[in-house]
């Protein structure tokens, strides 16, 4: 059963340029998913459309049986039920991390704030911090107060755009594998936007590729990795070396082995210490084609004869182009 629904949505700005084109999406209750892809791919324009803060060109977003209005159709653009955040939310500076997670909560009776804003707190493990203002807190601890501000008033859908690219790896790292189990609990519908593929599978296996405004690719990480639609999607999860031939196959460098003996012939032209292996680049015997392949034990040196070997069930064609 679909439950966020976006059907055939395209947009075009004054400026005239296209920034989503046809563009078709289903998301489950509760389903949490990534979508990655370049930066002016479409990404916000599209979480703007379906939070019902920006006019499409064409096209219609459901949530559940219920239409998406847009700014055009409605007088307060925008849904309690549907949150968008994004990288410049702006936090109460002059309120504490209570105050700000119980503010969109005014409304509702006191008795209920106060039983919520507790939740939040704990949920996300701010009870310590409740008392102290935004900037004396570090910037991931202010992208969940206003993750918690947000989920304050119960949201059904959660939009994250590229919140976290302000924060260095290992702040990010954490906070993503935290809120992954805060939306679990939730039961919260989200999609999580970024140009980041490791970012990406932190917070969901399930994957949404946009490429110029059109959705390439859905489903699950595995698949994707193995079957890319086309080129722009497998240069998402890295190099991709040509395997010389007419069949335009190609293999990843951490499917090729390098060995002294048997296989395709190769010079190694560089060497990488990287963390976990050296990266070696090489050029292929009497062609001038160059591959990136991982060697692991370190053992090569630049200048080194090699030889490659691979599966052939480790070879990648593009499924669509
Ligand atoms: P992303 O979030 O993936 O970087 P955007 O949705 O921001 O992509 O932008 C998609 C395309 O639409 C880009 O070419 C961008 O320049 C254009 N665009 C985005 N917002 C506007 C706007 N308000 N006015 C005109 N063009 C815009
Ligand atoms: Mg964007």
């Amino acid at each position: 059963m679909s439950y966020l629904k976006v059907s055939e949505v395209s947009k075009r700005y004054d400026s005239g340029s296209l920034a989503l084109e046809d563009f078709s999406l289903q998301v489950q209750r509760g389903g949490v998913v990534s979508m990655v892809g370049e930066s002016g791919s479409g990404k916000s324009s599209l979480l703007r459309i379906i939070a019902g803060l920006e006019v499409q060109s064409e096209g219609v977003v459901h949530l559940g049986d219920q239409k998406i209005l847009n700014p055009a159709q409605k007088l307060v653009p925008g849904y309690d039920e549907i949150q968008l955040i994004h990288q410049e939310y702006k936090l109460y500076p002059n309120s504490t991390v209570e105050e700000n997670i119980a503010r969109p909560l005014l409304l509702y009776d006191k008795e209920y704030q106060k039983e919520r804003t507790e939740e939040i707190l704990d949920l996300l493990s701010l009870q310590e911090f409740r008392d102290k203002k935004p900037r004396q807190l570090s910037g991931g601890q202010q992208q969940k107060v206003a993750i918690g501000r947000a989920l304050s008033i119960e949201p059904e859908v959660l939009l994250l755009d590229e919140p976290f690219s302000s924060l260095d790896v290992i702040q990010k790292r954490e906070l993503i594998e935290e809120l992954k189990g805060i939306f679990e609990t939730l039961e919260v519908t989200v999609i999580f936007v970024t140009h980041d593929v490791d970012d990406a599978l932190l917070m969901s296996e399930e994957l949404l590729i946009i490429q110029k405004g059109k959705l390439v690719q859905q489903g699950n990480v595995r698949g994707i990795f193995w079957h890319p639609a086309n080129e722009y999607v497998a240069r998402l999860f890295g190099y991709l070396n040509p395997v010389p031939g007419p069949e335009g196959a190609y293999v990843r460098p951490s499917e090729v082995k390098v060995t002294g003996e048997n296989g395709l012939k190769a010079k190694v032209v560089s060497q990488q210490f990287l963390l976990h292996y050296n990266l070696l680049t090489v050029k292929l015997a009497d062609t001038d084609v160059v591959w990136k392949v991982d060697d692991p034990n370190r053992v090569f040196e630049v200048g080194d004869d090699v030889c490659l070997t691979y599966e052939n069930e480790s070879l990648i064609r593009f499924t669509a182009s």
